[in-house]
């Protein structure tokens, strides 16, 4: 599960598109110079688009 803050909706990576209003999320952590980062996704197929 993920808990979305009340902070800025995050947008999918790939298309831009507000992720608080998409059915199916991804979100994934990477870690870059010590700090994490989360990249958020509104579906697996952006997810698989982004990583590709
Ligand atoms: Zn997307």
């Amino acid at each position: 599960m993920v808990e979305l803050t009340d902070e800025d909706p995050p947008e999918c990576q790939q298309c831009g598109d507000s992720v608080a209003s998409a059915s199916e999320q991804r979100v994934v952590s990477t870690v870059e110079d010590g700090t994490a980062i989360h990249q958020y996704f509104c579906s697996d197929a952006c997810l698989e688009l982004w990583e590709a």
